[in-house]
């Protein structure tokens, strides 16, 4: 079965068209810009990139457009809309109400209505895609796959904040955990990688993008990760701060004469490597700039890996030892430098690196020796196929 897979966002919408049973990637491609002018990338497997400078006033339209590329007897790689067989929708928050994904139901999307209270800048722009996607392919089947549902296995201990517990019961002020589809996704392969069950294995993923989180997975489960309420939380990320003292929102709010909303607005865009370098928000510029003497950059680096190996050592005391580490997203799995930075704090879980396949990027490999007594991946994520096949398990093949 072809399976649509959809991201979309408030101006933007990422799309793959995946065939299941190969899990090839058909055509894949980018709306931008919508509502404003509208840019349409789209590029067929095996093919160049193609940019279509379509008007796209509407999320309608954007959809319009991308199954017209699909279709397209040029660029287009189905014969006609019949050809997809369900979309799968990647949505940001299920809140408490979704553990798993979900068929889209009437009953399914008034619920993640519900759940826009806790994701305002996301969860309604997955909705305008769910909407757009049932207006123009009435009749499709199409499930909900959120970044929240693999996290609603942590235990009470690892989810409640120490706040007045009324908060979390009446507010649901908890936290939720994102990157979900890619925690699981790396944490099974890495299991099947190794040719093990995931019910065999402590796991700790690395996922070091743009947006960063760590998870620990026990036996295939969720039991702690490092982003919260919200993605803000936990390690220093590419503009996002992590971790602070919560004292400092009010300090800095009154030494810059800046709103709450404001100094969120800083910590959500200005800070992380970005605000720590000043310079980029980019391991590629950071790394550069740091060999070459910046130490700002250098800082910024140093403050990531020591925060990611100080999250390290806390999952591996939640899950009381650890067997495997993982590494993924686009710093994890392209960046041997902070790889190799990240491991020299935890020696003393009995890891060695092996420096000739920690030179390897973006593929499958084990960077830990034969003697290490941890295990020691890189993992290429892929969310759009872990899309694609929760869709086909919902909705049958
Ligand atoms: P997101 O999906 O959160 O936008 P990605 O997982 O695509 O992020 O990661 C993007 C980040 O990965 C970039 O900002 C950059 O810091 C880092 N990155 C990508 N390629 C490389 C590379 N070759 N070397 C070092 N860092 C890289």
């Amino acid at each position: 079965m072809n399976v649509l897979v959809i991201n979309c966002g408030s101006s933007s919408l990422k799309y793959q068209l995946i065939d299941s049973e190969t899990e090839k990637v058909l055509a894949k491609g980018l709306c931008e810009r919508i509502g404003i002018d509208g840019r349409l990338t789209h590029t067929p497997a095996g093919g160049q990139k193609i940019v279509f400078n379509d008007p796209l006033p509407t999320h309608v339209t954007a959809v319009s457009s991308v199954l017209e590329k699909l279709t397209d007897p040029q660029c287009g790689v189905i014969a006609s809309l019949s050809e997809i067989g369900a979309v799968g929708h990647r949505i940001v928050h299920g809140g408490e109400k979704f553990a798993s994904s979900t068929l889209l139901t009437d009953e399914a999307i008034a619920e993640i209505e519900k759940c826009c209270e806790l994701a305002p800048l996301h969860n309604p722009a997955n909705l305008i895609g769910i909407n757009a996607c049932r207006e123009l392919m009435p009749g499709v089947p199409m499930v909900a796959v959120f970044d929240t549902a693999f996290h609603q296995t942590m235990p009470e201990k690892a989810f409640l904040y120490s706040l007045p517990y009324r908060w979390y019961s009446q507010y649901g002020i908890r936290r939720y955990g994102f990157h979900g589809t890619s925690h699981s996704f790396v944490s099974k392969r890495a299991a099947e990688f190794l040719g093990k069950k995931p019910e065999e294995l402590k796991t700790i993923v690395c996922h070091l993008g743009n947006g960063a989180s760590l998870c620990a997975v026990k036996y295939g489960k969720s039991v702690d990760t490092s982003m919260g309420f919200t993605p803000l939380e936990g390690v220093p990320m590419g503009t996002r701060s992590g971790n602070i003292d919560p004292a400092i929102l009010e300090y800095a709010a009154a030494k810059e004469g800046l709103t709450l909303h404001e100094v969120m607005n800083v910590l959500n865009k200005q800070s992380g490597v970005q605000g720590i370098s000043g310079l980029s928000s980019d391991f590629r510029d950071l790394g550069a700039a740091a060999a070459a003497g910046d130490k700002r950059s250098a800082a910024a680096i140093e403050v990531f890996c020591y925060n990611v190996a100080k999250f390290v050592g806390a999952y591996a005391a939640a899950m009381n030892g650890v067997d495997v580490i993982a590494f993924t997203a686009g710093i994890g799995e392209n960046d041997p430098s902070v790889r190799t930075k990240v491991l020299s704090y935890l020696e003393y879980l009995g890891i060695e690196v092996n420096p000739q396949t920690n030179k390897l990027r973006g593929e499958e490999t084990v960077i830990s020796t034969p003697d290490s007594r941890v295990t020691v991946l890189v993992i290429p994520t892929n969310e759009e196929l872990a899309i694609a096949r929760e869709t086909v398990e919902i909705v049958g093949e």
